[in-house]
């Protein structure tokens, strides 16, 4: 049962991502959070084009296992969404997009510590090389063993630890988004869904 003062500041986070860019976010059940070995396979069959390239993803992160650990002791999570025309995303504006997704998920992940959830850890969508450090050769990280060049924006990729992002929306009640559609013309119309998540 939650206090009067957790909810309003879970409140306060749900209004922190609106605030930043998020087309909406809800607090989902942590036990609606499905996650599948089979998903994460999928970063390796076929082999990502990003796999190996950054911390953030595998095989540098602690995959299927890792989250089920931590979701035993998680109590809250927050699901947000980021509405993007596909023609925009499919862009050459998408990266762009892709660094909000992080930024988003960082931001909530960050106001949270502040609000008393030390362990609040954010996950976002795609490859923090690709979509961050697209202009050097290497991950910091792995290549230098030093630190991120972007600690306070770049978040691992909620698909290196097979969680089931559809399930995601499923327990959200939103209608999963990302269809790209051809008008015939070779133009890309409809609307996609950027999608993160901040464990609490
Ligand atoms: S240094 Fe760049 S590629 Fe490596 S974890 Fe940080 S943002 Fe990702």
């Amino acid at each position: 049962m939650q206090s009067n003062r957790t909810t309003a500041t879970l409140q306060k986070l749900l209004r922190v991502a609106t605030d930043f860019g998020a087309t909406d976010a809800v607090l989902i059940p942590v036990d609606k959070i499905v996650v599948e070995d089979g998903l994460a396979e999928k970063c390796t069959r076929p082999r990502c084009i990003n796999y190996g390239l950054s911390k953030s993803c595998p095989p540098h992160v602690g995959g299927p296992e890792a989250i089920r650990k931590r979701l035993e002791t998680v109590d809250f999570a927050i699901f947000f969404k980021i509405e993007v025309p596909s023609s925009i995303l499919y862009s050459g504006q998408g990266r762009e997009l892709f660094q909000l997704l992080h930024e988003t998920a960082a931001r909530i992940e960050q106001e949270a510590v502040k609000m008393g959830f030390s362990g609040a850890r954010g996950y976002a969508g795609n490859s923090c090389k690709k979509v961050f450090c697209r202009d050097f050769l290497e991950c910091r990280v792995i290549g230098e063993s030093g630190q991120c060049r972007n600690p306070d924006r770049a978040r691992q990729s909620m698909s290196g630890f097979g969680i089931n992002v559809a399930k995601l929306y499923e327990a959200a009640g939103w209608p999963f988004k990302n269809v790209v559609h051809d008008n015939g013309a070779g133009a890309v119309t409809g609307m996609s869904s950027l999608c993160g998540l901040v464990l609490l």
